[in-house]
């Protein structure tokens, strides 16, 4: 559920009228909603009530520090992948003592940066990485706080490009090795081993994938306590999936997917640790565009609006659905027209949806497109030269900027004319 609905015949985003943000500020744009936000913190939150457990945002979702900042007041913590999110994630205020670090490819210096601020613990994907860490945490005089991640080689039955789970992808370390990466960890002096991390994949709409893999956790988990290992967490990942398409079936309910880690691993008496990125961000903002121009082509209508691939990736990285909303109420009801939603930007993969059945849009109509709050302005680029998209938050009858629009100046002024010697 989310908070974006007509009142008086106008897309809202809580209290705010739409056509009111994208005539102040521009198009594209993308909006999110507070409420939204707080109400799916609070949805996993609840799910998790009576247990240990500790929600960590996962910031590459989404990185605007008004949404960390909404999430940290309520007291989330932050899964981030680089220096840069954990930056993020600080200058937004979230303790360090929250902030997990993950990813396959953390740098020496970063590490050495994320040890000096003292984050809650370090996802370690490999061997390398592992003798890495206790290297540089050894010359920082520190010990690192780690857990392994662990890849269970199950299939979590998603989108080729985010399953994360399976032998073949790069992420973690094969089950059948994690006992002895652990017996090799308990040996290097500067790491202090403190948990288990899986994340098998995003946007999963199966839980039985989820159980698999938190079954072997389980297994896991008793092995390494049986050993004498002192676990605290078990860092369970993110992963649960969003409804992108109004047709399609509802994904598990954040309760269902509680109960399952509760079930699996609810009496080992370890916090549980969760990394959710898209359960919580996706559904709380649209991409708003505005159509430049109707162009009718040899065989069906292109939509051409303001916003493309540059601004938001998923449909062409991942051929992904958004719903597609007009911000003017009537037009829904006037007979829909099959047209194909593209940006102008110069690769035949720009689009924003196709073939779709849409109202008869017309130039100068705003557009909205659903779901876009997560894995949208965070993978935004200036390809072909298009400032980065700014990014408004809502919250009740207020809005603010949350990140202006690049100004030319700013996108072209990084470049320097080289002074070669004539
Ligand atoms: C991407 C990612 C997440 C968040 O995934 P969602 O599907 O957005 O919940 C959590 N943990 C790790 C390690 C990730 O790579």
């Amino acid at each position: 559920m989310h908070h974006f609905a007509y009142k008086a015949g106008v897309l809202h985003a809580e209290d705010v009228d739409l056509s009111n943000v994208a005539k102040s500020v521009g198009t594209p744009l993308y909006c999110y909603s507070t409420a939204t936000l707080q109400r799916h913190y609070r949805l996993l939150a609840e799910a998790f009530e009576g247990q240990n457990a500790l929600i960590c945002f996962a910031v590459k979702a989404n990185s605007n520090q008004g949404v960390l900042a909404t999430l940290a007041q309520l007291g989330a913590g932050m899964d981030v992948v680089s220096e840069g999110e954990l930056r993020r994630a600080m200058a937004a205020r979230v303790a360090p003592e929250k902030i997990i670090f993950a990813g396959v490819g953390k740098t020496r210096s970063e590490m050495a940066y994320a040890l000096k601020q003292g984050i809650l613990g370090f996802n370690v994907e490999s061997e390398p990485e592992l003798r890495a860490l206790n290297e540089v945490a050894g010359e920082l005089g520190r010990k690192a706080p780690i857990a392994i991640r662990v890849n269970p080689d199950v299939d979590a039955k998603t989108h080729a490009k985010i399953s994360t789970g399976k032998s073949e992808n790069k992420f973690g370390v094969p089950f059948a090795e994690a006992r002895a990466l652990y017996d090799l960890a308990a040996e290097l002096p500067a790491l202090d081993i403190v948990g288990i991390h899986m994340h098998i994949g995003s946007q999963i709409t199966d839980l039985a994938p989820m159980r698999a893999a938190f079954t072997l956790m389980r297994q896991l988990a008793k092995e390494l306590l049986a050993a004498g290992y002192q676990l605290r967490h078990l860092d369970l990942g993110g992963g649960l999936g969003i409804p992108y398409d109004a047709k399609d079936p509802l994904p598990p309910h954040p309760r269902d997917y509680a109960a399952i880690i509760v079930e699996c691993l609810g009496d080992l008496g370890l916090e549980l640790v969760l990394e959710p990125g898209r359960i919580i961000a996706a559904n709380s903002g649209v991409l708003l565009t505005r159509v430049i121009h109707v162009k009718e082509g040899a065989d069906r209508t292109f939509l051409i609006v303001d916003a493309a691939m540059n601004d938001l990736l998923r449909p062409t990285l991942y051929e992904a659905h958004h719903d597609i909303w007009p911000v003017r109420e009537d037009l829904k009801s006037m007979p829909p027209v099959v047209q194909d939603i593209v940006g102008p930007v110069c690769e035949t993969g720009d689009y924003i949806a196709l073939e779709r059945s849409l109202p008869p849009f017309s130039e100068g109509d705003l557009v909205a497109v659903m779901a876009a709050g997560a894995y949208g302005a965070v993978m935004s680029s200036t390809y072909n030269s298009r400032p980065l998209v700014p990014e408004v938050l809502v919250k009740g009858e207020d809005f603010a900027v949350v990140r202006p629009r690049q100004s030319y100046d700013e996108l072209i002024g990084l470049d320097r004319l080289p002074n070669w010697p004539a």
